[in-house]
């Protein structure tokens, strides 16, 4: 008891001291997150479990599951047990499990997680043939007890499986379709190579679009995305973006016939895959690894960009890194820190609130000296950076039009600077 006592009052210091970590109601930085040498991590058990009778069947033998336990709760309510890769960890308890019946019926099912609260709302997956891929129908409305942290909701089964999961299931192999499917991939100012290898060996995939001339000088945009598993709505506007800079379209031509982009969308394929709430396969939060790069995912990024340090043929310009959380959020690197080129983000981020003013963001500037991706950005070329947070829940027609209109945004805003840029020098 008292050592619980100790870990709360050191996490809640923590949280009030907040000095150099992005707090949000949701997302605060557990003790040792800084500290990112491989630590253990639990794997669930891949099973399927079948309970009651007639038979209920509960599984997590696919990619991005995590079921760690089902049992019956009582006579009218299966228990669905969730717990984390490691801890301590945040408060973003991913689940996705395939659940069907012997028989058609209704069934009551209650989500229990180790250590945390639930957040995430049921979404139900069925598996449509014409894409041969499972799709999203419908969200399933919850009993919050927060008393518990458990949360309790009614689905129709039938000997159909379906998936339940915290966000649509995006998982790693959904990357590479996912990017046909836009048309990403396939034009031929479009190139994919792997540019390292996640902890259990899968591929960290770069994108480079540019239609720039070879000798020419040619600033370059990153983009990260997906460090953070449950993070889809994050990694979805990511993907909108990029449909945005290939378009068939005036601006996106100019934009590549100007700048280089250089994009890594799935950072952290392996807790994707294994259905982890946070971490990598290292047990590491990995946007806390961009100062000690111990883990291979962010070393592959490393070694991609870091050359084109001082490099006077394509420099670095900008970079976002993409991620969600529970509201709309910007983190910009705080307006005295001086980039080069200079607020660079909150000239955009005040052209984003113009052009969606029904959609609610907000702004919160940080300092540059915790180990996270944007503050690399800073110190390693100078450059400004953001991390650009989507809301967990926000609508399907408000995440394509804000980061649609988000994207053409920020190509003028890059392309006006560059212009200047290139007249000052
Ligand atoms: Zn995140």
């Amino acid at each position: 008891m008292y050592k619980y006592f100790q870990v709360v009052i050191v996490s809640l210091l923590i949280v009030s001291c907040k000095s150099t970590e992005e707090f949000t109601g949701f997302s605060y930085d557990p003790p040792d997150v800084t500290n990112t040498k491989d630590k253990v991590i639990q794997n669930q058990a891949r099973r399927t479990i079948g309970v009651d009778s007639p038979k209920v069947w509960i599984s997590n033998e696919f990619e991005g599951a995590r079921m760690n336990d089902v049992y019956m709760y009582n006579d009218s309510t299966y228990e669905v047990f969730i717990a984390p890769e490691n801890a301590p960890i945040n408060n973003s308890p991913w689940y996705a499990f395939k659940i069907w019946s012997d028989t058609v019926r209704m069934a009551k099912i209650r989500l229990n997680y180790l250590d945390a609260t639930h957040r995430y709302i049921p979404k139900l997956q069925s598996w449509v043939q014409p894409d041969s891929a499972w799709k999203q129908q419908m969200e399933l409305p919850v009993q919050y007890d927060s008393a518990t942290g458990t949360a309790t909701f009614e689905v129709l089964l039938a000997p159909d499986p379906i998936i339940i999961s915290g966000q649509s299931l995006r998982t790693s192999s959904d990357l590479l379709s996912n990017l046909n499917k836009r048309e990403i991939l396939g034009e031929p100012f479009v190139e994919i190579n792997e540019v390292g290898q996640s902890k259990l060996g899968k591929p960290i995939w770069e994108l480079k679009i540019t239609e720039a001339k070879q000798n020419e000088k040619t600033p370059v945009l990153a983009i990260v995305s997906r460090q953070h598993p449950p993070e889809v709505t994050g990694y979805l506007a990511s993907l909108l973006f990029l449909e945005e800079l290939i378009a068939d379209n005036e601006l996106a031509r100019e934009f590549r016939e100007t700048f280089i982009v250089k994009a890594f969308p799935m950072l952290n394929p392996d807790g994707v895959d294994n259905g982890h709430w946070r971490h990598n396969a290292g047990g590491v939060d990995l946007n806390r690894d961009w100062e000690n790069f111990n883990q291979p995912e962010t070393k592959a990024v490393r070694e991609a960009l870091e050359p084109l340090k001082g490099s006077a043929s394509q420099p670095l310009f900008y970079a976002i890194d993409f991620h969600s959380t529970n509201e709309n959020i910007f983190y910009p690197i705080n307006e005295e820190v001086k980039t080069s080129p200079d607020n660079l983000t909150q000239l955009w981020v005040e052209r984003v609130l113009a052009d969606n003013p029904e959609v609610e963001f907000n702004v919160e500037e940080f300092d540059t000296s915790s180990p996270i991706a944007k503050n690399w950005f800073y110190h390693t070329f100078g450059i400004d950076a953001v991390t650009y947070e989507v809301d967990d829940q926000i609508s399907e027609e408000h995440l394509e039009q804000v980061s649609r209109s988000a994207a053409k945004s920020l190509m003028k805003l890059l392309l006006e600077k560059w212009e200047k840029t290139s007249l000052e020098n």
